[in-house]
């Protein structure tokens, strides 16, 4: 059982009252770590440290490449302890170690692209029309962004966000999930190695509903960050615009993949598996409705239905494993509530629907992976995020109705699609809408290529070189060269 502290300033703190909460092993349902339960004192501590930091202290005094090279170090720190950071995630979020190896062994090439553009950021001398007069832009960090994650990808998330922030100059606080706190709190220990000056990088764990909001409302908050459900990015949407501040909010999405006649089979059928099943469907780019041609519907249902069948479900620290557990008991019961929705709906269940009856799986959260075919748009399975390892599976005829159904959906974070003709690919790729589309592949990410939603997917884009503009604000600096000031009374 291991104790952990929060990050505050520099410094090692438990939380103000002494509070913890307990976080527990999805797949054996084990508390193996204690988590200091920060409430409002905590939080308002983290921000107002984080304040002090950006407004004197070290941090202003360093040049944009001094920043860079810590940021760099940070990375190079996060590769020598990949393994350890991605097995710290899997013991809280239950996700397979292959795809939380791949993510820690990638997430530092986001402090080395946004260490890089730390001293690339640039103003502009502007040839403006007014005489004697020299015009020149700034762009300035925002001072304190606060980060608020959830569960499934904690340091991934966190990368977004983190390394834009501190790469353009400001201060920040993170506020990871309740379920998954520990790796947030092991990464802050890098940042110390580091050597970035204290309170630059603050971490309050607690519940969304004092910590989340205390971070959320507080004066000195230029700035949330957000990335997790739709319900929480509305309220936290709301209580920023009150106080005009800036929101980045990275949303759920309910993406649809389709599968044209021409596709080459074999390889839509990886791309379906993987875009539902990995990560047991808790991505907020799942391909969760599956659109598949008319004509080659039931040879492809049987295809993936046979393929699924053979996932091998278990421990997510062995490498052989397929499908882990999902994160948290309420998720497991979001999600075998959706199963019986969609089974009271009509749609036929095909594979799966409900948890699997191996003992050894018995303790953990564990759900079949599961699939739906005669599913019909406006359905609750095809319409609402279930986060979990349920595809909905739609028969279209023409390209106009794939894309109809595909764009039917308060969502639109991604969208797959799988054809070997060019003209269509470039049709519906435009007409598709979604913050990224792939063809002929799914769920590849980058840090250099943006992110985001459309409609209920969220406001802004992370990653890729524009991101930084999210953690910067511009300034015009007039200087007048003139002898006189003349006429007081009019605008010049
Ligand atoms: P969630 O909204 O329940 O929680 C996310 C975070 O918000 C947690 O840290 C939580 O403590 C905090 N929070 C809760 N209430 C708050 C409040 N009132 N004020 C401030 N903070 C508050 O989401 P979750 O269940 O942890 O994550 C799953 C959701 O995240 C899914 O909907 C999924 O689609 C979404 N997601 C989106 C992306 C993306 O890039 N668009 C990526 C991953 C997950």
């Amino acid at each position: 059982m291991q104790t952990y502290k929060m990050f505050i300033d520099g410094k090692w703190e438990d939380a103000a009252n002494g509070d913890t909460f307990e976080t527990k092993n999805p797949f054996n349902g084990q508390t193996w770590a204690a988590i200091p339960k920060g409430g409002r004192e905590d939080a308002e501590r983290a921000v107002e440290a984080a304040h002090g930091a950006f407004t004197s202290g070290a941090w202003p005094k360093l040049t944009a490449s001094a920043r860079g090279h810590l940021l760099r170090r940070l990375g190079d720190l996060i590769a020598e302890n990949a393994e350890h950071l991605a097995t710290i995630e899997v013991t809280d979020n239950g996700k397979l170690i292959n795809e939380m190896l791949f993510q820690l062994k990638y997430i530092p090439q986001w402090y080395y692209y946004f260490g890089g553009l730390a001293d690339k950021i640039e103003g502009a001398v502007i040839p403006i029309d007014k005489a004697d007069t020299f015009n020149f832009t700034r762009n300035e960090p925002l001072g304190v962004c606060v980060g608020i994650t959830p569960w499934n990808s904690p340091l991934l998330l966190l990368a977004y966000k983190l390394a834009p922030a501190l790469a353009a100059g400001n201060t920040f606080v993170a506020k990871p999930s309740e379920f998954t706190s520990a790796s947030t709190l092991e990464f802050a220990k890098l940042v110390e190695q580091a050597g970035f000056p204290a309170g630059v990088f603050n971490v309050v764990t607690g519940f969304g509903a004092d910590v989340g909001e205390t971070l959320t409302t507080h004066k000195y908050v230029a700035k949330i960050a957000f990335t997790g459900s739709e319900g929480t990015g509305r309220k936290i949407g709301e209580l920023a615009a009150r106080n005009f501040k800036k929101v980045t909010l990275e949303l759920g999405g309910k993406s649809p993949h389709i599968v044209f006649d021409d596709a080459e089979i074999d390889n839509a059928v990886n791309g379906v598996i993987s875009g539902i099943f990995a990560a047991t469907g808790q991505t907020c780019i799942a391909g969760s409705r599956l659109l598949v041609q008319r004509k080659i519907h039931d040879q492809f249902l049987e295809k993936i239905v046979n393929l699924a069948k053979t996932a091998r479900m278990g421990d997510p620290l062995l490498t052989s494993t397929q499908v882990g557990p999902v994160t948290t008991p309420p998720q497991l019961e979001k999600i075998l509530s959706y199963i019986d929705i969609a089974k009271g709906e009509g749609a036929e269940c095909v594979l799966g629907g409900g948890r699997p009856d191996n003992p050894e799986l018995s303790k953990g959260w564990f759900v079949e992976p599961t699939i739906f075919s005669g599913v019909r748009n406006d359905m609750r399975i095809a319409q609402e995020e279930v986060f979990g390892p349920v595809l909905a599976v739609i028969p279209f005829d023409s390209d106009e109705e794939a894309v109809h159904i595909a764009n039917d959906t308060n969502y639109g974070l991604a969208a797959g699609f799988w054809t070997q003709d060019m003209r269509r690919i470039l049709k519906v790729s435009a007409a598709i809408q979604a913050g990224t589309v792939w063809v002929n592949t799914y769920r590849v990410i980058s840090y250099m290529s943006p992110l985001g939603g459309y409609k209920h997917s969220g406001i802004g884009r992370e990653n890729g070189i524009a991101s930084i503009q999210n953690y910067m604000q511009t300034k015009s600096v007039m200087i007048s060269t003139a002898e006189d000031v003349a006429n007081p009374f009019i605008m010049r």
